[in-house]
């Protein structure tokens, strides 16, 4: 029986997106069927629709923070129910039997795919991933701001798991925007000292009601050396250069500099900036199946939630818009208006 899934596409890059159907085929034996009630749009949404990374194809249909419910599941598929609330992130595949998959860190799968990189995303009235990446919602959480979670949030929650860190760290967070207003909550949950790095004064009050015991705004000459060797993390979600030797010089001994943010440029680290004081710095992309569900309910026993402004699928090019006018405040999610 053939059946057709409705999104919204560009056909190169920059384009608006244009209402696009498409046959997904048979549904395969490992995927679940989801039909998407919301969908967050990332900033990654904006990077693949202008093929800035490289790799984009068209049409492309953006989208990699989708929820809803579960509608038909492949007869492999594990773990999930028929009408379960569900959220996929970045991916949507992985071989499940490569070194990184067996060790639970399937999104570090070298064979993965993501959900929306060669398949189409969560514009969608359905999507379809392998049950995997399907994560199962706590009933505490909001469908209808529970997308951004799964990208943003999973990807700056991730960091605070894999550098084991502890509750009286010193943390900082560069660009309070989709990703970075996430970090703020979850690192003042985690019961850390929380710095926000803005270049925005107009968010320095809503920076201290997410979290942020500390605001600077980096524009200002001497807002980094007021807090040298202090901090134990930063996360930099910013997608454009940043004065590494002057947050170096902001790191306490053994401090790491983890950067989230696409920055395409090459980064200028100086050696010493790292010897002294046994510095380093990482990055990562998203987290795994089960770093999520840790993440989800983090957010369920702390009440945290992104905060978001709603707008129409339909008018999914005005939200596209509002985004890359820096006007997000602070994640955008995308409602499904088909029927
Ligand atoms: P976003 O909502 O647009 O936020 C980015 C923030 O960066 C802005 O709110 C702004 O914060 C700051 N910023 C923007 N332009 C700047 C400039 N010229 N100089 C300094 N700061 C600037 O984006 P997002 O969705 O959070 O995504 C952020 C980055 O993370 C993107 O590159 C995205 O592709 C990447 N990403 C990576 C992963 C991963 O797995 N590693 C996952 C998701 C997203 P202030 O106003 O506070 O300065
Ligand atoms: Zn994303």
């Amino acid at each position: 029986m053939s059946t057709s899934f409705h999104a919204y596409a560009a056909s190169s890059p920059h384009a608006a997106l244009e209402p696009f159907s498409f046959d997904p085929g048979e549904l395969r034996p490992e995927e679940v069927e989801i039909q998407v009630s919301h969908c967050g749009i990332c900033h990654s949404d904006l990077s693949m629709l202008d093929n800035e990374w490289g790799w984009s194809a068209y049409p492309f249909v953006p989208g990699h923070e989708a929820v809803g419910t579960v509608v038909a599941l492949g007869e492999d598929a594990k773990g999930l129910k028929i009408g379960q609330r569900v959220g996929v992130g970045w991916f949507a595949h992985s071989c499940l039997s490569c070194n990184e998959c067996l060790s639970g860190d399937h999104h570090r799968c070298a064979s993965g795919q993501g959900t929306m990189v060669g398949r189409h995303g969560g514009f969608a009235d359905r999507l379809r991933v392998q049950w995997t990446w399907a994560r199962p919602l706590p009933d505490a959480l909001d469908l209808a701001k529970a997308g951004p979670l799964f990208c943003g949030g999973i990807t700056v929650f991730s960091p605070l798991l894999q550098h084991n860190l502890s509750s009286s760290a010193r943390v900082g967070v560069i660009g309070i925007g989709g990703l970075g207003h996430m970090a703020l909550q979850f690192a003042n949950k985690w019961g850390c000292e929380v710095h926000a790095f803005s270049t925005s004064d107009s968010k320095e009050a809503e920076a201290h009601q997410l979290g942020a015991h500390y605001v600077h705004n980096t524009r200002r000459d001497g807002e980094l050396k007021k807090i040298a060797a202090s901090l134990d993390l930063i996360i930099s979600t910013i997608n454009v250069p940043m004065d590494i030797p002057g947050l170096l010089e902001t790191l306490a001994p053994k401090g790491v500099l983890h950067v989230v943010g696409a920055v395409l440029e090459p980064m200028p680290i100086p050696a010493f900036g790292l010897m002294l004081g046994q510095k380093s710095i990482a990055g990562s992309g998203g987290g795994s199946p089960t770093a999520v569900d840790r993440m989800l309910a983090f957010c369920a026993r702390h009440s945290i939630a992104p905060v978001t402004e709603t707008f129409p699928m339909s008018k999914v090019n005005d939200a596209l818009e509002h985004l890359r006018d820096g006007k997000a405040r602070y994640r955008i999610v995308l409602a499904n208006d088909y029927d």
